[in-house]
C-alpha cells in the first residue's frame, strides 16, 4: 500500500481514538455542567429581581413626588378655607380638599404596596443568594472530582495527541492539509475502507474503473460520490 495512505489511515485512527475519549470526559462532567447551568439560571433570576426592584424604586419616587405635591395642594386649600367668607365657596373648597386628601391617601397606599413588593423581591433575593452560595460550594467540589476522574482519560488523550503530532511532523504537509479539509465535514469517517466495492463512508457503489484504480493505484484516491479518502482493508477484504 502507498506509504502516504498508510500514514493517513494511522492519523485517522488516532483522531478517532482521541475523539472516542471525549464522551467519557463529557460523562464525568455531566453533574458539574448541570450545577453550572443551575447557577447561571439562579444568577439570572437574581439579576432580574434587581432590575425589577430598581423599577419599583423609580415608581416609589414618582409617587412620593406626587404625594409631596398633593400635600402642598392640601395646605394651599386649607389656607384658602381660613380666609373665605362665603358659605358656597367654603363648601366647594371643602370638596376639593376631600378629593385632594383622597389622592394623597391613594399615593400613600401605592407607595406602601410598592415597598411591600420590593421587600418581597429582596426576600426572594436572599433565598437565591443562599442557594447560589451552596451551589458554588457544590460546584467547587464537583470540579475537584471531575479533575481527578478525568485526569487519567486526559493523560491517555494527551499521549495519543503526542503520537499524532509526531506522525504529522513526518508527513507531507499538503497531505495533512488535504486530510484535515475532508475531516472538517466527514469527521471520523474521512478515511474509509472499501467494502464490497462500496465506499465505507457514503456506501455508494464505486464503478469498476475507480475500484480497479483503488485496488492497484499508488495514488491517494477519493470516493467519486462523497470525496472521502478510500483504501482497501486487506485484512477484511481478503
Ligand atoms: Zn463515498
Amino acid at each position: 500500500m502507498n506509504a502516504h495512505l498508510v500514514q493517513l489511515i494511522q492519523i485517522a485512527k488516532l483522531d478517532k481514538d482521541i475523539e472516542a475519549l471525549e464522551p467519557l470526559i463529557k460523562a464525568k462532567r455531566a453533574d458539574l455542567n448541570k450545577a453550572l447551568a443551575t447557577r447561571q439560571k439562579k444568577q439570572a433570576e437574581y439579576t432580574l429581581l434587581e432590575e425589577e426592584k430598581a423599577s419599583l424604586h423609580l415608581q416609589i419616587q414618582k409617587n412620593e413626588q406626587a404625594l409631596h405635591e398633593t400635600n402642598a395642594k392640601v395646605d394651599g386649600i386649607q389656607k384658602k378655607i381660613s380666609q373665605v367668607k362665603s358659605e358656597r365657596e367654603l363648601r366647594s373648597l371643602g370638596i376639593e380638599e376631600d378629593i385632594t386628601k383622597e389622592r394623597a391617601n391613594q399615593a400613600n397606599k401605592e407607595i406602601e404596596r410598592l415597598q411591600n413588593e420590593s421587600a418581597h423581591k429582596s426576600k426572594l433575593q436572599e433565598e437565591l443568594q443562599s442557594t447560589l452560595e451552596s451551589l458554588t460550594q457544590e460546584i467547587a467540589a464537583l470540579e475537584e472530582k471531575v479533575e481527578a476522574d478525568t485526569a487519567q482519560i486526559k493523560e491517555k488523550q494527551q499521549a495519543i495527541f503526542q503520537e499524532k503530532q509526531d506522525l504529522t511532523l513526518k508527513m507531507d504537509h499538503k497531505l495533512i492539509a488535504f486530510y484535515e479539509k475532508i475531516r472538517r465535514w466527514a469527521g471520523n469517517t474521512c478515511v474509509v475502507s472499501v467494502k464490497k466495492q462500496a465506499c465505507g463512508g457514503c456506501f455508494i457503489r464505486i464503478n469498476d474503473r475507480t475500484y480497479a484504480e483503488v485496488l492497484s493505484s499508488s495514488d491517494i484516491l477519493t470516493c467519486p460520490h462523497c470525496g472521502r479518502i478510500l483504501y482497501i482493508d486487506t485484512a477484511q477484504s481478503a
